[in-house]
């Protein structure tokens, strides 16, 4: 290819740490190479790859927390998770589903593992993005988009095994159903072993491909297993053969060009509306959830 993406670096998973007792996560960004900027729209991305939880008639997971100023979206790869928050939404996800909560102005909510996963226990991944909100939807009224598995975009490849689940944006003119605020590309292509696809995504969109099952090559470079691929902001072309049955999580997104004011759970544009949210939380205004 003429145009090819260029491999920026292929990045091995950080030492993995607990969120809550529910998530043992992979902390991909905001650190090491990729800083706040880097990835944006997306701000982080906290990545549970497998492991197997026991039975536990308590829930695991966080209890109630704010966030405000962005998006965040869960994508269940196996196990399932429930959600509730302030605003009055809550849902159950379960293997390849995905749940895109608009934090916005601000909102209480709790994360847990849905109660009979957590008795019977078992095999459980996932990954949890924060989207960029850029400063004039900042304050949008809290939104939560359930997705289902059925509900995403399928794009089949000629093997017509192969496909890529649009999740956001658009992938050769299949649609994925998420609504989002800027312009970006969510999607996981789901490859059997010797098939192969092309992406296209703009120079200037920030460009990453988590490998979350499975084993391809990308742009001639090999990838393994919970391993994430940083592309240059220059060329638009990737190809991907699968080595093995593969499952990638592909983000690309038009950056932000705004000041980012990160602390904790608010995601904002100055010190000052970080402040203004933690002084929001505390008289009240996100609202009441029972723990
Ligand atoms: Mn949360």
């Amino acid at each position: 290819m003429s145009n090819t993406k260029q491999i920026e670096a292929v990045i091995a998973p950080p030492p993995a740490h607990m969120v809550g007792d529910g998530f043992r996560v992979h902390g991909f960004f905001p650190g090491g190479r990729i800083d706040k900027r880097r990835m944006s729209p997306f701000f982080m991305m906290d990545y549970g790859s497998k492991i197997e939880f026991s039975p536990s008639n308590q829930p695991r997971g966080v209890g109630v927390h704010p966030h405000a100023g962005f998006e965040t979206v869960t994508i269940a790869y196996h196990g399932r998770i429930a959600h509730h928050d302030s605003a009055g939404n809550s849902g159950i996800i379960g293997e390849g589903d995905v749940q895109w909560m608009t934090a916005g102005a601000g909102l209480l909510h709790k994360e847990y593992h849905e109660e009979n996963f957590s008795k019977t226990g078992g095999l459980f991944q996932m990954v949890q993005l924060w989207v960029n909100l850029p400063a004039k939807y900042k304050k949008t009224k809290p939104k939560y988009q359930e997705i289902t598995n059925m509900a995403m975009g399928h794009h089949y490849l000629s093997d017509q095994q192969s496909f890529i689940e649009v999740i956001a944006g658009e992938y050769n003119g299949t649609k994925g159903p998420a609504s989002t605020f800027t312009p970006m590309h969510v999607y996981n292509t789901r490859l059997k072993k010797g098939a192969s696809a092309v992406l296209s995504f703009p120079a200037n969109y920030n460009t990453g491909l988590l490998v979350t099952d499975g084993k391809a090559t990308i742009n001639g470079t090999e990838v393994n297993t919970d391993h994430f691929v940083l592309f240059k902001n220059e060329g638009e072309d990737i190809s991907i053969d699968a080595t093995e049955d593969t499952i990638i999580l592909v983000l690309s997104g038009e950056p932000i060009d705004e000041p980012i004011a990160s602390y904790g759970p608010f995601l904002m544009n100055t010190w000052q509306e970080v402040e203004q949210a933690i002084a929001d939380v505390n008289a009240g205004k996100f609202g009441v959830l029972e723990e």
